[in-house]
C-alpha cells in the first residue's frame, strides 16, 4: 500500500523556513511565511524525504 505523509503541527515550532519544502523531489511542499508547510498531495509521490529531513519529526510518512 501507497504511504501518505502527515504533518504534526504541534511539533513544528512555526520559526523558521522549512528545508523540506527545498528537498521535496515534485515540489509538494510550500509554506506560507514561517508556517507549517502545506502537502500537495496531488503532486506527492510518497518518498519520505522530506520526513527524513526533518528534526522535529514533524513530516510523518504511514
Ligand atoms: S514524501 Fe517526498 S514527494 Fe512527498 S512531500 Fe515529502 S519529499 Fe515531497
Amino acid at each position: 500500500m501507497e504511504k501518505k505523509l502527515s504533518i504534526v503541527v504541534d511539533r513544528c515550532p512555526q520559526n523558521h523556513r522549512c528545508p523540506a519544502v527545498k528537498v521535496c523531489p515534485v515540489g509538494a511542499l510550500s509554506q506560507k511565511d514561517f508556517e507549517a508547510p502545506q502537502i500537495d498531495y496531488d503532486k506527492c509521490i510518497g518518498c519520505g524525504k522530506c520526513a527524513k529531513l526533518c528534526p522535529k519529526k514533524a513530516l510523518v510518512l504511514t
